[in-house]
């Protein structure tokens, strides 16, 4: 039974909808798995003391002949941004060890109405800020392809944990990459789904504008998969879209069989290569964009003038919002308080509280978004950055004008080693580069891995973009994609990842 953890979701699928696995014996191979690596991988903060006991009443329903979703009875891991009933919600933040959520995140109640077994939640960077999963307070989540190096982040968890085959399906938020980037130097596939596809309730803020929450998986099939669970109109939020929305799953495996790269416009940014990005991971890209070429895809090059201001664009605007998203830890209603020695005023009590409760990478952006908001500032810094903002939206509707979609690495350089960026920010900041504009403009963007940087053997990911709403042709390119590549290798490139010494 080893080899369940190896399977993707879909195949699980077929495997639980024909009875040869139960859901039980998929959910206990996975908790197995837990128990034998995440001692090494750290991708879990919470493994569920239910889950068993959820997969024997999907069991019992399917017994029964009850019709099931395609994803009943698999094992879920879920970014501890999204708030649930029966598992502590942190966000990776000390200011909210143990917190337990009055309700489930919407996209945690729609998983669990598909029958998906929650089988912990995952590590990730204090309230979502970083690129590594260093500023975790609970300590950082290991790269299962080289356990010195980091899983990306902010969701490295998520990653880390479908990388380790510790579960098949993850859902991680991406505010500014936080999905792409950690698939990218994990050989995962990770999604940003359009601003709005996907509900944000009960996903706890970093910069509401910007985030989104989407899969985290191994094949584009089983991301489909999953988006179609979780996605479609939200009345609790008021930015979720009202769209009827087609299956990415039916998407993904349009893509895996059809002709759909022949004649597809697919547009390269120049403004995401060159300096600043290793070697290994363009040449990666170029042998991607050739071979795109030779199915018979129309490659052009586009420039996006403004893509060079988008990063401090968004340290503008992530941190103002930021600051009064956190403002709400106040000591009074969430959370952990601090008592100052002999007592103190309700201003001390808050303060001696989100002194302790807040690790440097918040206080940092809280300080930032504070003053970029201050009277006298706002319309010099956090103004300025919304003109941007629409300079960058206007980039992509004239790149889309062009293509059908925009392609580039998803990430500058793959999985940098624990510590090499901590003591500089704007380091860290910098790897987002190539995933910041789609989260500025609400596009989806999806993250599909394409093979390993010669230098370091280290997985290098590809990044698709699409104009607002065209999800499903993010799933359908990706997909086709990830086929084109499988047939080269003759494997997926995730079975083959090398670490956690061969276990
Ligand atoms: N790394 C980026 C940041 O630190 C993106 C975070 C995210 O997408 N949540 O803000």
């Amino acid at each position: 039974m080893a080899d369940i953890i190896r399977l993707t979701a879909a195949e699980l699928s077929e495997k639980l909808g024909s009875r040869e696995i139960s859901a039980v014996e998929a959910t206990q191979a996975h908790l197995d798995r837990i128990a034998d690596v995440d001692t090494d991988v750290h991708a879990f903060l919470h493994v569920s003391d239910s889950a068993l006991d959820t997969a024997r009443s999907i069991d019992e329903r399917r017994a029964s002949g009850e019709e099931l979703g395609p994803l009943a009875g698999i094992p879920l891991a879920v970014k501890d941004v999204l708030v649930t009933t029966d598992m502590p919600s942190t966000s990776g933040s000390r200011i909210l060890e143990g917190y337990m959520s009055p309700f489930d995140a919407t996209v945690v109640k729609r998983s669990r109405e598909a029958g998906l077994v929650l089988i912990g939640k995952t590590n990730m960077d204090e309230f979502a800020m970083g690129s590594s999963t260093e500023h975790s307070a609970y300590g950082p989540t290991r790269n299962p392809w080289d356990l010195g190096r980091i899983p990306g982040g902010s969701g490295g968890g998520s990653a880390a944990a479908v990388a380790a085959f510790e579960a098949p399906l993850a859902l991680g938020s991406d505010t500014g990459g936080s999905i792409r980037q950690p698939a990218h130097v994990t050989g995962t596939v990770g999604v940003k789904p359009t601003y709005g596809a996907v509900s944000r309730y009960g996903a706890i803020a970093l910069a509401s504008s910007l985030d989104q929450v989407g899969p985290v998986t191994r094949t584009v099939l089983d991301a489909g998969l999953l988006q179609d669970v979780i996605g479609g109109h939200d009345p609790f939020d008021s930015t979720s879209l009202t769209d009827i929305w087609p299956s990415m799953a039916d998407a993904a495996r349009e893509g895996a069989r059809g002709d759909v790269l022949k004649g597809l416009k697919v547009g390269v940014v120049r403004e995401l290569s060159g300096e600043g990005f290793q070697a290994g991971v363009q040449s990666r890209f170029d042998e991607t964009v050739a071979l795109l070429q030779k199915q018979g895809a129309e490659v052009l090059e586009v420039s996006a003038p403004h893509f060079e201001y988008a990063v401090s664009a968004y340290y503008l605007i992530l941190p103002a919002e930021a600051s009064s998203n956190l403002a709400k830890f106040d000591s009074v209603r969430f959370g952990m308080r601090v008592q100052p020695e002999g007592g103190g005023t309700v201003e001390q009590v808050m303060a001696a509280t989100r002194e302790a409760g807040f690790g440097p990478e918040v206080k940092r952006r809280i300080i930032l978004g504070t003053y970029a908001l201050s009277a006298g500032y706002y319309d010099a810094y956090y103004g300025s950055a919304q003109k941007v903002r629409t300079l960058i939206q206007r980039d992509f509707d004239a790149a889309f004008a062009q293509v059908d979609v925009l392609i580039s690495p998803s990430a500058p350089t793959t999985a940098f080693k624990f510590g090499e960026k901590l003591e500089d920010p704007m380091a860290m900041y910098l790897n987002d580069i190539a995933t910041i504009p789609a989260n500025l403009a609400g596009i989806p963007g999806i993250s599909v891995p394409i093979g390993l940087a010669p230098e370091d053997g280290l997985p290098v990911g590809l990044q698709i973009m699409a104009p607002v709403r065209e999800d499903a042709r993010l799933y359908r390119v990706g997909a086709a994609i990830e086929a084109l590549l499988e047939a080269q290798w003759g494997s997926t490139l995730i079975s083959r990842a090398p670490a956690l010494g061969g276990k």
